[in-house]
């Protein structure tokens, strides 16, 4: 059954334990608990699901002193003892799906019928990595006549993982599975407004067999846990999803040590529709790519930029169809649209409404509040937007989607590129060689042409601009959490300069 009421009965039987005795870190294989705590509250009806203990830089310290004991042994095991261990991590995760779905729903708001399947993505991220690990290592041999270069691949060492609160448990086996695979350990830093999944996902791991110290749990505000993390001197790299502001703050309190950063960051990703395409598709995707998830969604089309010959009538469509998208308790399977995350996002987002009212632009669809309780948002579209306006140029990173109309494809792709971000873009046009041409000029680390978003695991995902350093995914990730080293050896026959002969 899944059902409102079974659902309920369910979490409940789940959440007893935390209720009880908290949300603790896991560091070296040990449960810890703070010197103080801190509240996470569902987005539902702000009701207290847990406290959680609040590390500190002495917490991390900790952590990262585990992850650096653990480091040596598990960087020697094979390939294929790590494969196996990872399986068993997804093994755990697929017979915990359920749970992680549901309590992802009440942390998050995120909606049962998007977090049952986020879940299992989680478990396919772990498979897909643990198939790599055998191979992690390989090189190259390339020999030139005096020497033979032999490279291979080395984990860089104990490294940071920091997450953002939106579908956080999917995002962190993301960066945590090909971290283990590539031979690294871990520190996690989840967002502080989500902290119940990254717990189930340390669990998993230890009871998968990970041995202690390879992985380790530290929940805790930015400024504190996330600061000390990307500023201790034992950790090599951090892997970052965020905001790209903070990603910033992070390049920051990295360079005195020097780590390595690979940030996946925001976004103001354009959906573009030309009046060739297939409409009908092309409004199915479009409303998805922005209004499922709640809009918290890095990839999300918050811009429709659409052409002008069409405009009205797919406004039309739109407004239609976004009216209808049903609002609810993220547990319920019917819901499409959940609250958003907290007061503050709420207010975040609230305020783009006003400020999109101000700026000139068409409010169509929503843009208040549902209920009294929780942060419900109705589902909000604003048309004839001008590419200038903030509505238009800010992510807003709700179920918040603003129009923009165009003449032609020179002034679409201006508009397009028009921003600070570039992480993806979507392109609907039946013209084959304006969707290569389109495509080639389009700024964006990640483009689909008469598609929503479909992530196929072996692609590079990450962004340009203010959206991101590095790439995910397949190889490009063991190029982040590795090192490469050459040995070059010499055939014994080549002249050596003397110098003082
Ligand atoms: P955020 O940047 O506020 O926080 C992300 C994490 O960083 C949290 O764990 C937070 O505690 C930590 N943090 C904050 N300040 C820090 C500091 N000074 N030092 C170290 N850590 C610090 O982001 P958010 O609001 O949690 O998440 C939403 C953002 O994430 C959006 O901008 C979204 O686009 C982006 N995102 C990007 C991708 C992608 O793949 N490009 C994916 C998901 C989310």
């Amino acid at each position: 059954m899944t059902d409102l009421a079974t659902h309920q009965a369910k979490l409940a039987g789940h959440l007893a334990r935390f209720r009880a005795g908290g949300i603790l870190n896991l560091i070296d294989g040990q449960d810890v608990a703070g010197q103080d705590w801190f509240e996470t509250r569902s987005p539902v009806d702000e009701s207290l699901i847990a406290r959680v203990a609040l590390g500190t830089a002495e917490t991390v310290d900790r952590a990262a002193q585990a992850a650096t004991a653990a480091f040596q042994a598990w960087a020697s095991l094979p390939g294929t003892a790590r494969k196996a261990i990872l399986h068993r991590i997804a093994d755990g995760i697929e017979a915990r799906a359920e749970e992680i779905a549901l309590c992802e729903c009440w942390d998050t708001g995120q909606a049962w019928r998007f977090m049952s399947k986020a879940a299992l993505r989680g478990a396919e991220n772990f498979r897909f990595f643990a198939d790599l690990a055998p191979g992690a290592r390989d090189g190259k041999s390339l020999p030139t006549p005096d020497h033979l270069n032999v490279n291979s691949r080395h984990p860089i060492g104990p490294v940071g993982v920091i997450t953002p609160w939106n579908t956080p448990f999917m995002l962190s086996t993301w960066k945590i599975a090909p971290a283990l695979a590539a031979g690294c350990t871990v520190v996690h830093k989840p967002a502080e407004f989500s902290p119940l999944t990254a717990r189930l996902l340390a669990e998993i791991c230890h009871e998968a067999g990970l041995p202690p110290g390879v992985l380790n749990l530290v929940n805790g505000m930015g400024e504190g846990a996330g600061r000390a993390l990307t500023e201790h001197p034992d950790i090599r790299a951090i892997a970052f999803v965020g905001e790209s502001r903070t990603g910033s703050a992070i390049m920051r309190q990295g360079a005195e040590t020097l780590k390595r950063v690979h940030f996946e960051l925001g976004g103001k990703n354009p959906v573009i529709v030309f009046d060739d395409a297939d409409l009908d598709r092309a409004l199915d995707a479009a409303i998805f790519m922005i209004y499922s998830l709640n809009g918290e969604r890095c990839t999300s089309s918050s811009r429709l930029l659409v052409q002008d010959s069409i405009a009205d009538s797919f406004h039309a469509r739109l407004v239609e169809r976004v009216n209808r998208i049903r609002v609810g308790h993220p547990l319920d399977p019917a819901t499409e649209v959940g609250p958003l995350i907290h007061e503050t996002h709420f207010d975040k987002v609230a305020s783009y409404v006003a400020l999109g009212q101000a700026e000139g632009a068409t409010l169509a669809a929503g843009g208040t509040r549902v209920g009294e309780t929780g942060w419900f948002l109705r589902p909000t579209l604003f048309t004839e937007a001008r590419p200038d306006m903030r509505i238009a140029q800010e992510e807003v990173f709700g179920p918040f989607l603003t129009s923009i109309r165009f003449k032609d494809e020179a002034e679409a792709l201006s508009i397009a590129n028009g921003v600070a971000y570039g992480l993806t873009g979507y392109v609907w046009t039946n013209d084959l060689t304006r969707a290569l041409r389109f495509s080639d000029r389009l700024e964006a680390g990640m483009i689909w042409v008469n598609s929503e978003n479909v992530r196929h695991l072996p692609t590079p995902f990450g962004g340009v601009k203010a959206s991101g350093i590095g790439r995910d995914g397949g190889d490009w990730s063991f190029e982040f959490y590795m090192e490469q080293k050459n040995v070059a050896f010499a055939l014994g026959s080549h002249k050596i300069p003397r110098l003082g002969v």
